[in-house]
Formats: structure tokens, C-alpha cells, sequence
């Protein structure tokens, strides 16, 4: 009996507009599900206060980025908001191989360019409980200028048009239903037959279920 080959890993994609609460739910599920890893992006928008090198993203020129993405270094890359972000190739492809399931914080500019790599990864996608809690979240978190939480503000709505191209959608409006909601796709996702395969090739064999060499 053979089936499809997968990569080890399982990839998630997860995308909201700025104030659904994202980073927040994508951190507590890291904290509670061992054997997941966030992708670090690369980006040339500027540091935000209390944001470090190499923790919440690599920051780099606008020079320096465009020659990597020439080089084919990123497995997807977009313009938001006026800065360039993109997801390094050979982190995600080097962890998925080994088992490790990867987690990318994306736009759907880039959701929809991993989609084409990897028909497999679980589009998630993050919605605020209402408009108005959207505007009050953005207002709260305080750490850009208002000409810019109102650009964010325009955008919400362009991202927020692309929500239906995910597998699944969370509404983000109690936290822990939101979050346990997260899990149980993660999951879900990791007891997918041909990951499960790859990860556990050796008894599989034992009942006869190969990957097809193709
Ligand atoms: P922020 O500047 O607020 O951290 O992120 C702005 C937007 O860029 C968010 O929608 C975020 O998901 C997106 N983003 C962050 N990293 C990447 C990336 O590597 N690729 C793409 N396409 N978008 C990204």
C-alpha cells in the first residue's frame, strides 16, 4: 500500500488584520503545544519599543532584502503597510524535514503564495468579535503614531476580504475558546495520514503502508 510522501512537519499559516489579537493567541498556543516553532520574518519596517533583533523579527534595509529575496532566500515575501516582510526558505524547509511543525504569522499576500508551495498547510485565519473592537485594541496597544494606526485601520478592511481563502476561521472574543480552538487544529492537523506516515515510518512499515517514492 503506498501513499503520497509528506514532509515530517506540518505547516500552519495564520493571518488576521493588526488588532485581532493574533500575536497574543499564536504565543500562548506556542507556550502550551511542544513540537510547534514560529518562523522569525525578516523585515525593514523599523523596531517597535521593546521589539529585539532575531526575537520578533530579523530588521533589515530595504537594499539588503530585495538581494535576498533576488537570491530566492524567502519562501514568500510581501509589501505591508509600506515595509517589505518575508519568511526564510531554509529555516521552514530545514525544521519541517526534521518533524518540527512550523507556524508562520503572515498576510494573505504571502498566505496565498505558501498555499502554492504547500497545498497541505492549515490556513488559519484570526477575526476581532466586531469592527469596533478592532479600533479599540489598535487605539490601546499605543505603539504607533495615529497617521499610522489609521493606515492600519484601511487595511484591516483589505485583509479582512481575503479571510475566506483560509481553511479555518477563529473569532477572537474569548480568549480561551479562541486558543482552544487553535490547539485542537493543530492537532487535527498533526494526525493527518501522510504526516503521521512520515513521522512514524518505521511502524507504518510494520503494516505494510509505504510512502509512494514518486
Ligand atoms: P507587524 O509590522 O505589525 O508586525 O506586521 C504587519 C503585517 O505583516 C502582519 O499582517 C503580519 O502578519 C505581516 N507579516 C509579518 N511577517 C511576514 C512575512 O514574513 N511575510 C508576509 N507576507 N507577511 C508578514
Amino acid at each position: 500500500m503506498s501513499i503520497h510522501p509528506a514532509l515530517a512537519g506540518s505547516l500552519f499559516v495564520v493571518a488576521a488584520p493588526s488588532g485581532a489579537g493574533k500575536s497574543t493567541l499564536v504565543n500562548a498556543l506556542l507556550a502550551q503545544e511542544p513540537g510547534i516553532k514560529l518562523s522569525i520574518s525578516t523585515t525593514t519596517r523599523a523596531p517597535r519599543p521593546g521589539e529585539h533583533h532575531g526575537r520578533e523579527y530579523f530588521f533589515t534595509t530595504p537594499e539588503d532584502f530585495v538581494a535576498r529575496a533576488d537570491a530566492g532566500e524567502f519562501l514568500e515575501w510581501a509589501e505591508v503597510h509600506g515595509n517589505y516582510y518575508g519568511t526564510s526558505r531554509l529555516l521552514v524547509e530545514k525544521e519541517m524535514k526534521t518533524g518540527i511543525d512550523i507556524l508562520l504569522e503572515i498576510d494573505w499576500q504571502g498566505a496565498r503564495q505558501v498555499r502554492k508551495l504547500f497545498p497541505d498547510a492549515a490556513g488559519i485565519f484570526i477575526l476581532p468579535p466586531s469592527i469596533a473592537a478592532l479600533e479599540e485594541r489598535l487605539y490601546k496597544r499605543g505603539q504607533d503614531q495615529p497617521h499610522v494606526i489609521t493606515k492600519r485601520l484601511l487595511a484591516a478592511g483589505g485583509e479582512i476580504a481575503h479571510a475566506p481563502e483560509f481553511e479555518y476561521a477563529i473569532i477572537n472574543e474569548e480568549f480561551h475558546v479562541a486558543l482552544s480552538e487553535m490547539s485542537a487544529i493543530v492537532r487535527a492537523t498533526r494526525a493527518r495520514f501522510p504526516q503521521q506516515a512520515a513521522r512514524n515510518a518505521s511502524l507504518f512499515a510494520q503494516f505494510g503502508i509505504h510512502a509512494s517514492q514518486s
